[in-house]
């Protein structure tokens, strides 16, 4: 960062001279992870400004003698009324006007911030559908913001774009959560998460909005066959620390191709780095190979897969209908011989349900009782047809009937016409 400040004042102020440098302390930066405790900034990142400010001002004040203004004011996307209010007291004066012309001003540029952020989102899931399309690998780069100056990224992204590798960053990742749902629905149908874009799940106490951002990088390329990982990271940093751990774990459960490269202004990496990117990208190779192959194979199997998995619908519903026929036929001819055995009885039993039964049923509720009751009592047309059946037969008079053949299977009765089974 020095060294942009000393570009700035010492060369560039001399083809134009400039009249006001403004470095805004972001105390808080735009998310897109949802449930997140904080969207803070590194502090570190954060008092950058002011480091600036007292590195250029300490034995002299490099800005006051070339008559440049330094505007560092604390601003905060996740207070966005107060960030307006604050720019009006910074701006107001010094461009002439009012707070509404302020306002106005502010909320077009988080339009087009807003703008911004979807047209590298559109060029992200462009390539993003062309390494799907062609099974190719594309490089997710997590890093921070900072991480896109050549001057701190060393030209590690520009070596893997050399090899082919098109490179993504966290930003340019699409955040439709529609598009997104695809490579989360195990996460969204389980209940692990409540968005695609959530955290929560691997890491709750997330604050950092830099450092909740890379781990939801990790998880989606961990969910996306054609993405890999490179971690950069400047120096011991702190708020990478916490989340070491939680993507290593990603990585390892998925499997996914990971190239951390930690530190990389605390020494002089040149030539370590080109070695390390060297073995990255033939372990690339290996994984660009099984993805084609895998491809290979989708595309041979496709087919297969379907017609088998007709045929198993095929087998399966026959089965079914052959079971429930047996079924059917077998509980049907065990119902028939079960009401064989107790046919005979059942008049009997009706009758001691009806008389003793009750009685022994003690434990009974009244009320399940007289719901009994009520189902064993017959109904007026079933109590006459008993009482008739139970009646005693009258006494016949016999005396004139005169048998005239005994012999064979029919009696004739001659005095009544009438014939009856023997
Ligand atoms: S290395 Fe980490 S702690 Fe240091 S400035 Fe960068 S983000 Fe902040």
């Amino acid at each position: 960062m020095q060294s942009h400040f000393h570009q700035l004042l010492f060369h560039v102020h001399k083809e134009r001279p400039l009249v006001y440098i403004f470095f805004p302390i972001l105390t808080h930066v735009p998310s897109f992870v949802k449930h997140a405790v904080d969207h803070a900034s590194c502090p570190i990142v954060a008092g950058t400004p002011d480091v600036m400010k007292a590195a250029f001002t300490k034995e002299q004040d490099f800005f006051g003698t070339r008559n440049i203004r330094y505007l560092d004011p604390a601003l905060s996307f996740s207070e966005p009324v107060r960030m307006k209010r604050r720019l009006f007291e910074v701006f107001g004066e010094l461009l002439g006007v009012t707070e509404d012309e302020s306002d106005f001003a502010a909320d077009e540029g988080l339009r087009a911030l807003e703008r911004f952020d979807l047209d590298v989102q559109a060029r992200g899931r462009a390539i993003l559908e062309q390494v799907e399309a062609e099974d190719r690998l594309a490089i997710l780069l997590i890093g921070r913001p900072y991480h896109l100056d050549p001057g701190l990224h060393h030209g590690i992204p520009d070596e893997f774009q050399l090899q082919g590798y098109p490179i993504l960053t966290i930003r340019s990742i699409p955040k439709d959560e529609t598009w997104l749902a695809r490579f989360f629905a195990r996460d969204l149908a389980s209940g692990r998460s409540q968005s695609p874009l959530d955290i929560n799940d691997v890491w709750p106490e997330n604050y950092s909005a830099n450092s909740a951002m890379k781990v939801w990088a990790t998880k989606f390329a961990a969910r996306h066959p054609n993405v890999v990982l490179l971690d950069l990271s400047s120096f011991k940093c702190g708020h990478d620390a916490p989340t070491y751990g939680i993507i290593d774990r990603i990585v390892e459960q998925s499997a996914l191709p990971h190239l951390a490269l930690h530190d990389i202004d605390a020494n002089k990496p040149g030539g370590s780095i080109k070695i390390r990117v060297k073995t990255y990208v033939h372990s690339l190779k290996l994984q660009q190979e099984r993805l084609e192959v895998v491809a290979r194979k989708k595309a041979e199997l496709g087919p297969l897969v379907g017609r088998s998995a007709l045929e198993r619908a095929q087998v399966h519903a026959s089965r079914l209908v052959a079971r429930t026929s047996a079924l059917a036929t077998q509980d049907a001819r065990q119902l028939l011989s079960s009401l064989r055995k107790v046919a005979p009885y059942l008049p009997a039993v009706a009758k001691w349900a009806g008389t003793e039964g009750l009685s022994m049923l003690p434990a009974l509720s009244e009320q399940a009782q007289a719901g009994l009751r009520r189902w064993l009592a017959p109904s007026p047309d079933q109590r006459r047809e008993i009482e008739r059946a139970e009646a005693p037969a009258p006494e016949r008079d016999m005396g004139n009937i005169v048998q005239l053949r005994s012999r064979g299977s029919k009696a004739q009765v001659a005095s009544t016409g009438a014939s009856v089974n023997a």
